[in-house]
């Protein structure tokens, strides 16, 4: 299956210099895990997803589709969206917290993460 992302796309680079400046290492794409996650930290299993609103298909401006071919986007990012969630459900049963950062909010998402790496020291 097509990837839906490009790998090292600016937000991601935003979040993980953002991320590595605090202080907290990580791994990144890690293949083994459901919907190979852009940064993983593996002891405290959160697995963090950089996702861009349009292919994601986030309910935001950005996430908004063409107005043409509404079958054919309705399809593809709809696929999108349900591979999504298997994949965090996933990571859910194997006990990781998967984490969105959503390109529109990429700040809020990274506060987010910020502090849920810090409530969870390994
Ligand atoms: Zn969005």
């Amino acid at each position: 299956m097509a990837r839906v992302r490009s790998k090292d796309t600016n937000p991601e680079l935003a979040v993980r210099r953002a991320v590595h400046a605090a202080g907290f290492r990580f791994r990144l794409h890690r293949k083994a895990l459901p919907g190979s996650p852009d940064l993983v930290f593996t002891s405290r299993s959160i697995a963090v997803f950089v996702n861009g609103c349009f292919w994601h298909g986030h309910s935001c401006e950005d996430g908004k589709r063409p107005s043409t071919n509404i079958e054919y986007w309705n399809r593809k990012i709809g696929r999108n969206v349900t591979r999504d969630k298997a994949n965090y459900r996933a990571l859910r049963k194997m006990n990781w917290m998967p984490l969105v950062i959503w390109t529109c909010r990429l700040n809020l998402g990274l506060r987010r993460l910020l502090r849920e790496l810090r409530e969870h020291s390994p």
